[in-house]
């Protein structure tokens, strides 16, 4: 093994990933001599690039679609929140084992409680629609709350069921349209409305709960069609930039055990 230490983002397509103006503008306000790469890899060269990886010095890596599933067989070990969803988006070299994680759910969270000004989400009744890799982080990150109800609503309901005990009700993405008003806070975590469909949305709805929040987790465009709805009606809402910048935030922090600004990061990507 050389003795360069390799950080990046692994991952295809690449070209429209914020994570390494993010990472090395960063990098170089703190100090920290290091260059983020990007290791875009075809999906047949994947376990010859994994293996090269691993022989190599890499000490960090994001991980993003198609591989965040993918990548499981590769790691030594997996943190608690890569265990029950399944699914790693961070990995960090630690005592020469490479440990998955996962911080969907956490950079969610604590952006939605900084945008808002929250201490908590106790007593909320809360609707998920989408329930893919981001969405059980983030899952498993709401349980924390108490008397938090949790609804989930998703195209296949079967796969819900058989990934999770604790929930209130699950439902069709149909359903959740005529049931929209019932709740405090609403989590969009389907790709639906993703630049370029701009113009579509998981879900079509006429009325919200007074003071209601709306979170997508899609960041391109700044405002999904889902979103556009809710505000029409009165709803607040937060687009998925925040989750993007604490995501890379507490990466950095975990890797180079450093504490980095975050108004810093978020001024990167203002749009
Ligand atoms: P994923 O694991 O592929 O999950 C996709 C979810 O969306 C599943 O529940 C799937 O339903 C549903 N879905 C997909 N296409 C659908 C369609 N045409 N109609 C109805 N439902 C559909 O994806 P993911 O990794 O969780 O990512 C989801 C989105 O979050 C992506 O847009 C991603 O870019 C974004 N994301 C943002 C951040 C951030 O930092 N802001 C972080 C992670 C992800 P089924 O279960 O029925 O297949």
């Amino acid at each position: 093994m050389n003795n360069i230490s390799i950080y990046g983002i692994l991952g295809n397509p690449l070209d429209h990933s914020l994570s390494p103006i993010l990472q090395n503008e960063t990098y170089k306000k703190n100090s920290i001599d290091v260059e983020f790469q990007k290791f875009q890899v075809k999906e047949e060269q994947f376990e010859q690039e994994m293996l090269k990886l691993k022989t190599q010095n890499v000490k960090g890596l994001i991980i993003t679609i198609p591989y965040k599933e993918k990548i499981l067989p590769y790691l030594d070990e997996l943190d608690i929140t890569a265990k029950n969803t399944g699914v790693v988006n961070i990995v960090h070299r630690i005592n020469g084992k490479l440990v998955g994680f996962n911080f969907d759910g956490k950079a969610w969270l604590s952006g939605l409680l900084q945008h808002f000004n929250l201490q908590n989400l106790d007593n909320k009744n809360v609707l998920i629609i989408g329930f893919g890799g981001a969405s059980k982080s983030i899952y498993f990150e709401l349980l924390q709350f108490n008397n938090l109800k949790i609804d989930i609503a998703n195209r296949s309901i079967e796969k819900v069921k058989n990934s999770v005990q604790t929930y209130n009700q699950i439902f069709t993405l149909k359903e959740a349209e005529k049931r929209i008003a019932e709740y405090d806070l609403v989590i969009q975590t389907t790709p639906i409305g993703m630049w370029p469909n701009i113009d579509e949305s998981p879900i079509y709805f006429s009325k919200v709960k007074p003071g209601a929040i709306f979170s997508d987790i899609i960041y391109n465009p700044t405002q999904t069609a889902f979103l556009k709805n809710a505000a029409h009606l009165g709803g607040q809402i937060q687009n998925g930039l925040s989750m993007l910048v604490q995501q890379n935030h507490k990466v950095i922090e975990m890797w180079f055990e450093k504490k980095v600004n975050y108004e810093d990061m978020q001024n990167l990507i203002k749009i």
